[in-house]
């Protein structure tokens, strides 16, 4: 009860446009019905014929298009704090709806989540993470251990601009794990990016710190 008035009056004094078409959202999350159903795409895709050797999953909730890529630049090169709350909200309620992100893992399996690191100097100057913003409170609601698994040894270049070939060369060797002993048996790698998640594991063990 309290809930619902406390959001009656947010939506009162501090109403929430859609980023693709501009008309007020209602609820908690960031996009107006219409615009998320022109780019939902749930997915997980094989990750051996995109050429990723080293994942065992890729998890794609929506496209990189329309609103959610404009809500995601907003947070990310405009300063566009409030949106953050509201992208965590899209992910744990699309994951909810969307049946490939429920996994069955034994209670014998390790499995923690952790976030793609932003450049530290990015980082600083923005004020915050977005996979950790995004993601985390979708780990607290599913019990998923969040943990800060990789960091970035060299500073790199922004991505955003850069061609494929060069986005690569960019990032290349550029992250370390954080350390080499009982690391989980499932890495879940949270991306903003078409809100998605990596699924990664034989890679932290098969290779030696690198990925
Ligand atoms: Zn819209």
């Amino acid at each position: 009860m309290l809930s619902s008035i406390l959001s009656l009056l947010q939506s009162l004094f501090y109403p929430h446009y859609c980023p693709g078409c501009g008309t007020e959202v209602r609820g908690k999350g960031v996009l107006c019905d219409s615009c998320r159903r022109g780019i939902w795409h749930p997915r997980a895709l094989q990750p051996l014929s995109l050429d990723c050797l080293h994942l065992d999953g890729l998890f794609f909730l929506m496209d990189y298009a329309g609103g959610i890529q404009k809500a995601l630049q907003m947070a990310k090169f405009q300063g566009r704090e409030d949106l953050l709350p509201r992208l965590a909200e899209e992910w744990k309620q699309g994951t909810l709806r969307e049946k490939k992100f429920h996994w069955q893992l034994g209670p014998e399996v390790r499995l923690a989540a952790a976030g793609i690191p932003t450049d530290p100097g990015r980082r600083k100057k923005r004020g915050y993470d977005l996979p950790e913003e995004i993601f985390q409170p979708w780990c607290r609601q599913e019990g998923y251990r969040w943990e800060t698994l990789l960091v970035r040894n060299r500073p790199t270049r922004p991505q955003y601009g850069l061609a494929p070939e060069e986005r690569k060369k960019n990032i290349k060797g550029c992250f370390t794990l954080t350390r080499q002993e009982n690391l989980p048996d499932i890495v879940l790698l949270c991306e903003q990016r078409c809100l998605r998640l990596i699924q990664i594991s034989k890679c932290m063990h098969s290779r030696k710190n690198r990925i």
